[in-house]
């Protein structure tokens, strides 16, 4: 039999298979899959562009072959045009569909058909360059040459989607600076089958037409266009058997529906593989690419690529709207959310705001609290002293008295001498200004004010508590200060008003301690510095303290003295912290007596903090 002569489909099989399987295998594959599947009827849907007839005699012999291939199969060929052949494949009325390539690329979008083999023509057995386009014109038109040529021409075809019978001159001309669209040719639409498009030209309606590839050719071989009325408008002349003007392109597709059985394309196709060249030169080949064919459309905006030519705002809303929906909540939601994040910003803010405002009004409070007892504790001091303070002013005040006295006596006996009137003003205003001193450094110590911080010297304010106490008690033991600060570190950063409280402080109670057991020794103040720090001892010479006293010590109201308050060393503890150091009370290593002693932060240089 001659059809197993040829073996095209073997050298899609495995190289140690191919030889002995070869053309007749695969026969037998396919009858061997058509007893296991069982005979039934294939639905093939062909397009007819010349019409049905011509369509049932150009696809018969395919059919015929591929029922011999597909033993048990029977093959209705059913013939649609462009639009009936989509709504077949929409109504699952066909398993495989033929049709030409622009239409297979427009149902593959469509419906979802997938090729499963491309023709070829025989010589060149190459399926991406099958399909191609004539414009045919009447031989007598000597002006008519190039394509540029039928600027303001009619151009006769049959379809505006016709593939090969349109679309690619369509393409050709956008190329050549022309635009049918635009008149440049005139369109004329036809309609099918193909050869009106001949008539139209023959009879002088067109001054162009466009023929499928070869089919002029075959017109004249038949009779029906007498040879040499006719020729092919720029023809390629890298394409020898007929007179083609555009590029070529994929060709026909055989492609499965959808829902098409995959065993079964997969027999189809090795019978597609199998068949001999027809009467035309056709045979089938694996599928082709149709890429290009895509571009052409994209080229053209017709097709899968229609929606390239809306470019109106409603065009763009129906196509990008689920885009622009997305960004639309997209931007909706990130918009509520930092309204939400603002909006808790500013709650958060305001709670910050309040929650400051309170502790600044607390702190205000705090410290109005602070300074009051301050002032009280100072009154305090002032109280216990007052005694004593009457005492002591009394002192310059006799003295201004007797000098006053002496000077009457002096001048009523009349001797009263220049010098001894100069000496005795002089005593009287020397006691005066003591006196004076005394009450100034009272009321600057009981004086209601504010907080302070500045650099104080230390050294300085043990020296000025110390005048106070002696001012204020003349009998007060002598304070011994013992000064190691270093001369770059003698300031800290200080109330020194307070300090010279908590000093005094510990000057009275270490005065009353020592006078409890008698002692006139001097109260001994060491001035030391450490770790950028000043350390400040005061050390008595009284009975000293038990540990648990000890542990009271700072409590308010511990007191062991009669007429005690029990505040003055409370105070002190919370000025020396207010001031960033610790009050804290030892008993001597050498001897009897306590030492009450803090520290202090230096002041580092030029720093001050204004009241
Ligand atoms: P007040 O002097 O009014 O009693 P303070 O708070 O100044 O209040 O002192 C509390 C108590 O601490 C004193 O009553 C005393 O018992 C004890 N005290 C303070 N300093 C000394 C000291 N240098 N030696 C012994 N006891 C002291």
């Amino acid at each position: 039999m001659p059809a197993c002569r040829r073996t095209p489909f073997s050298a899609f099989l495995p190289a140690s298979l191919a030889p002995a399987l070869g053309r007749c295998g695969a026969l037998l594959l396919l009858g061997l899959w058509a007893a296991a599947a069982g005979a039934a009827d294939i639905r093939l849907g062909v397009l007819a562009w010349l019409g049905s007839e011509e369509a049932e005699v150009q696809w018969k012999p395919l059919v015929q072959e591929l029922e011999r291939r597909l033993p048990g199969h029977r093959i209705q060929l059913r013939q649609y045009d462009l639009d009936e052949l989509s709504q077949a494949l929409q109504g699952g009325e066909v398993e495989f569909v033929v049709t030409n390539p622009g239409h297979y690329v427009a149902l593959e979008a469509e419906h979802g058909i997938s090729r499963i083999a491309t023709q070829v023509s025989a010589p060149s057995q190459d399926p991406a360059h099958v399909v191609g386009s004539a414009v045919v014109v009447l031989e007598r038109r000597r002006d008519l040459r190039r394509l540029e040529d039928l600027r303001g021409a009619t151009l006769a075809a049959v379809a505006e989607d016709a593939f090969g019978g349109y679309q690619l001159i369509w393409a050709e001309l956008l190329r050549h600076g022309l635009d049918p669209e635009q008149g440049q040719p005139r369109p004329l639409f036809t309609g099918f089958p193909m050869p009106r498009v001949v008539e139209a030209v023959l009879r002088g309606e067109a001054d162009a037409g466009v023929l499928r590839a070869c089919l002029l050719e075959r017109l004249e071989r038949e009779g029906t266009v007498p040879p040499g009325r006719l020729r092919v408008l720029s023809p390629r002349a890298d394409v020898g058997h007929c007179g083609v003007t555009s590029t070529l392109y994929p060709g026909w597709a055989f492609a499965a529906a959808r829902g098409t059985d995959p065993a079964l394309s997969r027999a189809v196709l090795l019978a597609l593989l199998s068949l001999p060249a027809d009467e035309g030169g056709q045979t089938w080949s694996v599928p082709a690419d149709y890429h290009p064919v895509h571009e052409l459309f994209r080229e053209l905006k017709i097709g899968p690529y229609a929606f390239l030519r809306e470019t109106g705002w409603d065009a763009l809303w129906h196509r990008y709207w689920p885009w622009a929906a997305g960004l639309a909540l997209l931007l909706l939601g990130g918009g509520l959310y930092t309204l939400r994040v603002e909006h808790l910003v500013q709650r958060r803010t305001r709670e910050l705001s309040s929650a400051l405002a309170e502790r600044h009004r607390l702190e205000a409070t705090l410290r109005s609290g602070q300074e009051q007892m301050d002032h009280l504790s100072r009154l305090s001091i002032l109280g216990e002293l007052a005694g004593t303070l009457a005492h002591e002013l009394n002192q310059p005040l006799a003295a201004i008295g007797n000098y006053a006295r002496s000077l009457l006596r002096r001048q009523q006996a009349g001797n009263l001498t220049p010098e001894a009137l100069q000496q005795a003003a002089a005593e009287i205003a020397s006691e005066s200004e003591r006196a004076a001193g005394i009450l100034g450094g009272i009321r600057a110590f009981a004086r209601k004010r504010s907080r302070v911080r500045q650099p104080c010297d230390l050294a300085q304010l043990v020296r000025e508590s110390a005048d106070l106490l002696r001012g204020i008690q003349a009998k007060a033991p002598a304070i011994a200060l013992e000064d190691a600060l270093p001369p770059g570190g003698r300031q800290v950063l200080a109330d020194p008003l307070q300090l010279q409280q908590v000093l005094l402080n510990l000057f009275k109670n270490a005065w009353d301690a020592q006078e409890a057991v008698g002692s006139d020794a001097p109260i001994a103040v060491s001035l030391s510095a450490g770790e950028g720090r000043c350390r400040v001892a005061v050390r008595d010479h009284g009975g000293g303290l038990s540990p648990e006293l000890q542990q009271r010590l700072f409590e308010p109201f511990f007191t062991t003295k009669p007429d005690g308050l029990g505040l003055g060393l409370s105070i002190c503890k919370t000025i020396i912290e207010a001031h960033g150091g610790e009050l804290a009370a030892a008993a001597p290593a050498d001897g009897p007596g306590l030492v009450l002693h803090f520290s202090l932060p230096l002041a580092a240089d030029g720093e001050s903090t204004p009241p």
